[in-house]
């Protein structure tokens, strides 16, 4: 058994991971990232897309090769096929190559000063009395051991560290996804990002087309609790509906898991933290959770590093990165779980009286959970009665 110690153990080289490897080493303290993937990035399981606000917390050059599509607009499709768009003068985005772009931040990260040991699973926390004082893992030379000072749980929506460090071992509500990479075709918006909801195609969640250029893009689906068949099921018949991928080529076929309930009660203890998907911290309504996953690494990472300088890694003094994450995405994230209950009670009806009343702003700011009760406010005083119903429930509650 290979024996390694270090102030501050990274596991997982995802967005949160290599945030907080990178804040972590800012500060001075040694920092060891474990990934268990050959190479960091691959495989993907995203449909890469991204605020530009979301690259720059990330520390990535909205350039190519991390990114290869500028998007400038969303388009919202109702159950009926009337759309809404979403522009902003202040909002771009991109699609990213997500596997560069995850390099991108663990390169950032070796060079703030920490280590990365790739092709090493970790199998469980090290528990001395009640504290968390490293890592089990192995890799192709065995087994391993690393004590470190603080274990950073930045190992994604399965977390181990999650599982073995006694706190809650799975979330209330998951999106279950499935996508294509199509190529050979020919869209005519590749800077429009395409989203559609409705029973039939995507039950309890949406479906997407986020273009990677005009002729390769992502098509992708997630379901939720009240789905019947899985995900790939749903992704094939909607795939085959659309003209436009009839002749196109699978170039990749992915999907995975999307943690909804938004962030989990407890996620530090002494001598551990969970950061990112690993602490449920995406966004419920769109599952999107770069942007905050990378937001909350580097707090994590930080608050991990001083701790173990100041020898203090008690559950109360890593509790700062709790209380800091909640002050900039907290209510974001309740708000947008609030949204994803409302929307549950919509039928494809109500979605689509819902489009009619609908503005560009009022879909950003209920998607993202911003301004949501003043928005929702807004609509009540425009909206067909069956809707305020569903809408008050929310609103009074
Ligand atoms: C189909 C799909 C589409 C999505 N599309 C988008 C999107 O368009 N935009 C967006 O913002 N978000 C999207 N998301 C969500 C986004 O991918 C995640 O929220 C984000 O990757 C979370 O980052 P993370 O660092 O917490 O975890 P991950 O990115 O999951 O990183 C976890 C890392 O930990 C490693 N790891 C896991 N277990 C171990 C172990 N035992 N030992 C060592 N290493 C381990 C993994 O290999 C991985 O590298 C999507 C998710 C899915 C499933």
């Amino acid at each position: 058994m290979e024996l390694l110690d270090c102030d501050v153990v990274v596991v997982g080289a995802g967005p949160a991971g290599s945030l907080a490897a990178r804040s972590a080493a800012e500060q001075g303290v040694e920092v060891l990232i474990l990934e268990e993937h050959p190479e960091v990035g691959l495989p993907v399981y995203c449909a890469e897309a991204l605020s530009l606000q979301g690259i720059e917390e990330c520390g990535v050059d909205p350039k190519p090769p991390f990114v290869c599509q500028e998007i400038t607009k969303a388009r919202v499709f109702a159950p009926d096929m009337n759309y809404v768009d979403l522009v902003s003068s202040e909002w771009k985005g991109f699609t990213l190559n997500r596997d560069m772009f995850d390099r991108s931040m663990s390169n950032n990260a070796v060079e703030a000063g920490a280590k990365l040991m790739t092709s090493t699973t970790v199998t469980g926390v090290i528990r001395e009395g009640k504290s968390v004082v490293g890592v089990f893992a192995s890799n192709e030379s065995g087994s391993l051991e690393v004590k470190a000072k603080v274990v950073i749980g930045a190992d994604g929506h399965s977390s181990i560290i999650r599982r073995t460090a006694g706190f809650r071992r799975w979330f209330p509500d998951v999106g279950i996804c499935a996508q294509f990479r199509l190529g050979g075709l020919n869209l005519d918006y590749p800077e429009i990002n395409e989203f559609y909801v409705g029973s039939n195609i995507a039950p309890g969640g949406y479906a997407w087309v986020f273009p990677k250029s005009s002729d390769v893009a992502n098509v992708g689906l997630g379901v939720r609790r009240i789905h019947k068949a899985p995900p790939i099921v749903h992704l094939r018949k909607w795939v085959s509906s659309d003209p436009r991928f009839r002749d196109a080529e699978v170039l990749l076929t992915n999907g995975g898991i999307c943690p909804a309930s938004g962030q989990l009660d407890r996620i530090v203890d002494d001598g551990v933290m969970l950061t990112g998907d690993a602490a449920g911290q995406l966004i419920p309504v769109t599952g999107a959770g770069v942007h905050s996953g990378a937001a909350s690494g580097k707090i994590a990472g930080e608050v991990a590093a001083k701790a173990a300088e100041e020898g203090d890694v008690s559950s109360k003094r890593l509790s700062e990165y709790v209380e800091r994450f909640d002050k900039s995405w907290g209510k974001r994230i309740r708000d947008s779980r609030k949204m994803v209950e409302m929307l549950d009670k919509f039928s494809d009806d109500d979605l689509n009286a819902l489009a009619r009343i609908v503005t560009s702003e009022d879909i950003l700011n209920l998607a993202n959970g911003t301004a949501v009760s003043r928005t929702l406010a807004k609509l009540v005083t425009k909206a067909p009665g069956d809707i305020i119903r569903l809408m008050s429930a929310y609103i009074l509650g």
